[in-house]
């Protein structure tokens, strides 16, 4: 039967769609993004169901197409997926049935009127954004399994009308009718663009019209969601030179998918070569959050800080597609992808350490960063520590702490370290003298950082981290020999308002002095850093 009179919207989706419409220009093109999306999601569901119907069976060469008709002045977007019947179209098209889109239009709602269109952009409002670039938006649809078809018609203002209508295939076209000021929209080049952006790894074809021709409009290739062995060598190094726009080949691909409680595929990348200066500003890290092969945010802070050096991408089923800000803040979704994202890569550098050659390349690259983490991540800090590889008194090869401790003579009890700016001064610093003497290994630190991590790591396999110019017991003589009593204390008066104490010590061979921090002090190239800082 045919529904000609016009049915009202449910006061949620009048809501959104008033905020769309009067609020969201400068993102406006997201409304491909939210309609391919959506065509996507229905040639999928049409797959899935078809497993279990095959009247369901999607023809062949499924596809989405976009055309355009400049004279009529509308945009086309056509699928071959599950269609919809008229209750479909009333339920799906006139309700806000999700909690994740009324949660988003709460906070769309809250937000200031210049921080919506960032919003929008970023998680998008689904169909309703079709509204922000056509006056009227109708929807032709056919569920597959039935010979019937409808069609959806609204200006989204009040409400909509369903009324019967013809499809050859099942499947739906949605047709926006263009608002005057969006003229650009009825440009094949221009829609063709804004797919590229995000399109590529849409697994499904989508084609554009153009001069009478559907020509393909995405690589359709969301290598991640492959098995690996579906994967050459070849796809990844060119995915990861289109990921991080970079030119050399990864050093490291991780590539798997988590089933069980939390869903996801995964597929990161450590780069051969740095892509940023280790000192950059920016300590976040982008690795790409796709919901159903969508590209949703590289703002999802999916690795920690110390581990922003890897690239990729992270696709998970278990969020909705218009995944609000918040909810990315909260989800214990997401929480959970964390944490298995960092195990995974630290069970990947454990084994990539046990070779030493193939390891150094990576240390020399991000060696300083992963040493952030020594610092920053509670969790793992002890892993961290011994992944990390050290210069050291030993030899010119890096050491790890578990090689350090091996060759721990039985009278050395802690592991000692010295930090400065020069590897090579800190080499011949006269505080590692009377250590070295005793056949004691030095850590040579050097980086930044190396001024930071060991008083807060503070053990490593139940040996301490000692500064080798903190004031050490094992070196101070139990009672000053009187022959040098004199000496300290003309030193002391001389130097009284530089030094605490003047002491006799066994640390120095040959130097006949040297400066050492008191134990509470931090130590004295940090002293130097802090004073350079203003601090
Ligand atoms: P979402 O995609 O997040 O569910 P949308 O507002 O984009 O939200 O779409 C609302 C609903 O309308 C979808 O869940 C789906 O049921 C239906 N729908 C939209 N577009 C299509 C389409 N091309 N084919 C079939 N169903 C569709
Ligand atoms: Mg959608």
């Amino acid at each position: 039967e045919t529904t000609e009179t016009t049915r009202p919207f449910d006061a949620e989706v009048g809501r959104l769609l008033d905020l769309v419409v009067h609020s969201l220009y400068s993102e406006r093109e997201i409304f491909l993004r939210e309609l391919v999306a959506n065509a996507a999601d229905a040639i999928d569901r049409r797959r899935f169901l078809a497993l279990s119907d095959e009247s369901l069976a999607l023809p062949e060469d499924a596809s989405i197409r976009i055309s355009v008709d400049k004279e009529a002045r509308t945009i086309t977007i056509a699928d071959d997926g599950i269609g919809m019947t008229a209750e479909d179209l009333a339920s799906h098209l006139g309700t806000i049935a999700r909690s994740g889109t009324r949660a988003f239009t709460e906070t769309l709602a809250d937000a200031k009127p210049e921080e919506r269109p960032s919003l929008i952009g970023q998680f998008g409002v689904g169909f309703y954004s079709a509204f922000m670039v056509a006056d009227t938006v109708e929807m032709i649809s056919r569920r597959a399994g039935t010979t019937a078809a409808h069609k959806w018609t609204s200006d989204g203002r009040g409400g909509y009308r369903i009324a019967e209508a013809t499809r050859d295939t099942p499947g739906s076209d949605v047709i926006l009718h263009i608002k005057p000021d969006a003229d650009e929209y009825l440009e094949p080049v221009r829609l063709e663009t804004i797919l590229r952006k995000w399109a590529d790894h849409i697994s499904v074809p989508i084609r554009i019209e153009r001069d009478g021709k559907f020509q393909p409009a995405n690589e359709g290739t969301a290598l991640w969601r492959k098995r690996k062995s579906d994967v050459t060598e070849q796809d990844y190094t060119e995915f990861y030179r289109h990921l991080g726009h970079m030119f050399d080949q990864p050093w490291a691909t991780i590539h798997w998918s988590a089933e069980g409680s939390i869903e996801f595929s995964a597929l990161l990348f450590i780069p051969g070569q740095s892509p940023f200066p280790v000192t950059e500003d920016d300590r976040e890290s982008h690795v790409r959050l796709h919901v159903r092969r969508m590209f949703i945010t590289d703002d999802a802070k999916l690795l920690p800080g110390w581990l922003r050096f890897i690239e990729g991408v992270v696709d998970t089923e278990d969020l909705p597609l218009n995944v609000s800000r918040e909810m990315l803040q909260s989800t214990p979704v997401l929480a959970r992808i964390r944490k298995a994202l960092v195990n995974r890569v630290i069970t990947e550098l454990k084994s990539r350490a046990r070779d030493a050659e193939a390891y150094k390349p990576f240390i020399e690259q991000f060696g300083p960063v992963l040493k952030e983490g020594i610092y920053d991540d509670n969790d793992h800090r002890t892993e961290i520590a011994a992944l990390a590889r050290f210069r050291s008194t030993h030899g010119d090869d890096l050491t790890s702490l578990d090689d350090y401790i091996a060759r721990m003579p039985e009278t050395q009890k802690d592991i000692y370290y010295i930090t400065g700016e020069d590897p090579e001064r800190i080499k011949a610093s006269p505080q590692i003298e009377g250590l070295r003497a005793k056949g004691f290994e030095i850590l040579l630190l050097s980086d930044q950082i190396d001024f930071f991590w060991p008083e807060r790591l503070a053990t490593y396999a139940d040996k301490k981290l000692v500064h080798a110019g903190a004031a050490s017991d094992i070196f101070e003589a139990a009672e000053t020999p009187a022959a040098l009593a004199t000496l300290t204390a003309a030193l002391k008066s001389a130097l009284d308002a530089h030094v605490s104490e003047v002491r006799v010590s066994s640390r120095l061979t040959d130097s006949p002095a040297a400066l050492a921090a008191s134990g509470a002090q931090p130590d004295l190239a940090l002293q130097r850093l802090m004073r350079r800082a203003g601090r």
